[in-house]
């Protein structure tokens, strides 16, 4: 095992990490910017270094400061969380060349699968069901209607390069295909620095279903179930639960199996996350994977009763898995993003927490960086916590998520809790009846009690 690991991230994650580093008797080295002078990962690592200013862009994702910090404090490993380096295949080769460990999946799967439009190939090349649509990047505007009337409308244009539900255009109307790929390749370029493009066919209401998946370097590979993340807003999730209720035993062994044979195909090490879309028929289709930890991985481990960062570490040190595959999921749970935003609009609201009362109790686990009094800096995302529950089943985990969210006390910052409060009594979610449009059909419902009530 390793002695000492540096984590190159900030906020929950951060502290999430050093929290499993504790538990397997790991020393944990704590990067942070000048903003983050007086956050507490940086409070319970035992060293921390000052990487840079606020900017992640100087600071986070700086791979330069962040080996320097490797090598100045001799940390053996290095955990990327979620976001900033994650996913940068280029860190992790610099990392190897530094003899220093990288907790995740090798350089090349996650440049492989990083780019989504080679990663739909593989999923084909597997035998994993994709949608209707590219198998190469799209060469320019003439070739994308070509596609488009081929697949048939309505399409959604995505960049290969894209994450976090940006870089992606719905085009439902042919005249409109030639100047939305020009502008969103463009678009694309300067986010990403990549303006490769693919299409697929658009799906009125799927439901996104994405599986938990692990690998050692004994060539055990297994998944952990699913997780329903159909609740979102700007295609960013909102809401994550774990079972499914959209899956039963058959189908979760059909998609299970699918996320399996995919991640073979790309001998894939540590954890990961295939997506998929399910459409209301029961088909489904790989969307994309992510080569990390998830935000929401934490309903998969109330579920399974397991610790996803732990095993992160113990597989990068080289142990076999602790576990196998085909654990059934242990009753219910369900995860809130809390934002620091004004739920109407969704608008940032970074500030100071002049009061904070985290919930407790049977069945709640709140993941969290804050307390009363931090500050949330403008510079990074705006989540305050991850709340979630855990029942016997799904009536008794929501009944715990409403609970605790009544004692959850935030004030100083706008926060999307009153927004999860009427989420969780919304008829169409109690009865489990979710899709990606949720978000839109529920506003309507809002909209429509409104106009009633006047
Ligand atoms: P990102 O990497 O930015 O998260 P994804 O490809 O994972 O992008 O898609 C994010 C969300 O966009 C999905 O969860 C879903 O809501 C929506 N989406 C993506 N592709 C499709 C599609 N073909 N049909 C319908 N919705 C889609």
């Amino acid at each position: 095992m390793f002695k000492k690991i540096l984590i190159a991230n900030r906020g929950e994650i951060a502290l999430r990490i050093i929290q499993a580093c504790r538990e397997l008797g790991v020393e944990t080295v704590a990067v942070h910017s000048t903003a983050d002078r007086d956050s507490l990962h940086v409070t319970y690592a035992h060293e921390d270094v000052c990487i840079g200013p606020p900017p992640s862009s100087s600071s986070y994702l700086n791979i330069g400061s962040v080996i320097a910090a490797a090598e100045i404090t001799g940390a053996e490993a290095v955990h990327p969380g979620y976001g900033f380096l994650a996913e940068n295949a280029h860190f992790a080769e610099v990392l190897a060349d530094c003899k220093i460990a990288w907790i995740g999946p090798k350089p090349e799967t996650i440049r492989a699968m990083g780019d989504k439009a080679n990663a739909r190939r593989v999923a084909m090349d597997a035998g994993v069901p994709v949608l209707p649509g590219s198998r190469q990047p799209i060469g320019d505007a003439a070739e994308a209607a070509a596609l488009a009337d081929e697949v048939g409308y309505p399409v959604i244009l995505k960049a290969a390069a894209g994450g976090g539900g940006r870089g992606m255009r719905i085009v439902r109307d042919p005249a409109e295909i030639a100047g939305q790929f020009a502008t969103a390749s463009e678009e694309a370029a300067k986010a990403f620095g990549d303006g490769s493009m693919y299409l697929e066919k658009y799906l009125a209401e799927p439901r996104h279903v994405e599986f938990q998946i692990f690998g050692d370097r004994h060539g055990t590979i297994v998944h952990l179930g699913e997780r329903d993340c159909s609740i979102q807003r700007r295609h960013q999730k909102l809401v994550e639960e774990s079972p499914s209720t959209a899956l039963d035993a058959e189908l979760r062994q059909r998609m299970g199996a699918a996320a399996v044979r995919l991640a073979e195909a790309v001998s894939y090490e540590n954890a990961g996350t295939i997506e998929f879309l399910l459409d209301r028929d029961g088909s489904f289709y790989f969307m994309e994977m992510n080569t990390r930890i998830q935000v929401e991985h934490p309903v998969t481990e109330m579920v399974m009763g397991v610790d996803l960062v732990k095993e992160q570490i113990r597989v990068a040190a080289g142990e076999p898995l602790s576990f196998g595959g085909g654990m059934a999921p242990r009753g219910h749970a369900i995860e809130c993003r809390i934002n620091a935003e004004d739920p109407e609009r969704f608008m940032p609201s970074p500030g100071r927490l002049t009061t904070l009362h985290l919930p407790g109790g049977p069945g709640i686990r709140v993941d969290t960086h804050t307390y009363q009094e931090y500050v949330i800096p403008p510079y990074y995302d705006s989540m305050v916590a991850k709340l979630i529950a855990h029942g016997r089943d799904r009536g008794e985990a929501i009944a715990r998520l409403r609970r605790a969210l009544d004692f959850f006390i935030v004030e100083g910052v706008k926060t999307t809790i009153p927004l999860y409060k009427q989420i969780l009594v919304d008829p169409a979610f109690c009865r489990g009846e979710v899709s990606t449009r949720f978000m839109e059909e529920f506003r309507a419902r809002q909209a429509g009690e409104e106009d009633a009530g006047e």
